[in-house]
C-alpha cells in the first residue's frame, strides 16, 4: 500500500505555534544528524536533536512533548553552530518547554524532592533551573 505524506496535513496546530514560538522552519531539517552528533547532552537523551525535529516533522508531538530529552538540552548552541540549515534546536527545545508546561507537563516536581536534596542544592542553581523548569 502507497502511503502519502503531505506537509500541510502534518503541521498540526501544536506544530505550528512550536515553528510560531521558535522562529524556525521545522520542514527544513533534512536530517543529517549534524547535530546530535555534536550535542553534548546526547548520551542523556531519549531522543537526540535530529529525532526530535523527525518526530516533529512527522506532527508526532506528543511523544516529543512527553520526552526527557527537551528538557537535558543545555541550550549550548552546538546544534545551531553546526547546523547546514542553521537550525536552531535550543530554541525548538525551549518552545517545546513551554507547551509542555502548558498541558501540566512537569519534568521535576519540587514537592517530591526531600528536603535534604533542598538543603544542599546550590541556591543559585536552584533559582536558574527552577527558572528553566518552572517549578
Ligand atoms: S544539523 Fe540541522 S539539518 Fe541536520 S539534522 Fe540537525 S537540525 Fe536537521
Ligand atoms: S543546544 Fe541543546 S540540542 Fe543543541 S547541542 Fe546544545 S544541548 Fe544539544
Amino acid at each position: 500500500m502507497r502511503t502519502c505524506l503531505n506537509v500541510n496535513d502534518l503541521r498540526n496546530d501544536i506544530i505550528r505555534r512550536v515553528e510560531e514560538m521558535s522562529g524556525q522552519d521545522l520542514m527544513a531539517c533534512y536530517q543529517c544528524g549534524n547535530c546530535s552528533a555534536g550535542c553534548p547532552a546526547a548520551g542523556a537523551m531519549d531522543l537526540l536533536p535530529n529525532q526530535i525535529i523527525r518526530l516533529l516533522q512527522l506532527g508526532r508531538v506528543q511523544e516529543v512533548l512527553h520526552s526527557k530529552a527537551i528538557w537535558y538540552c543545555a541550550a549550548c548552541l552546538t546544534c545551531e553552530a553546526r547546523c547546514p540549515k542553521g537550525i536552531d534546536v535550543a530554541r525548538i527545545t525551549e518552545a517545546l518547554r513551554t507547551l509542555a508546561m502548558e498541558k501540566g507537563i512537569r519534568f521535576i516536581d519540587i514537592e517530591e524532592l526531600p528536603p535534604e536534596t533542598l538543603a544542599d542544592l546550590p541556591q543559585q542553581a536552584c533559582i536558574g533551573g527552577f527558572r528553566k523548569y518552572n517549578i
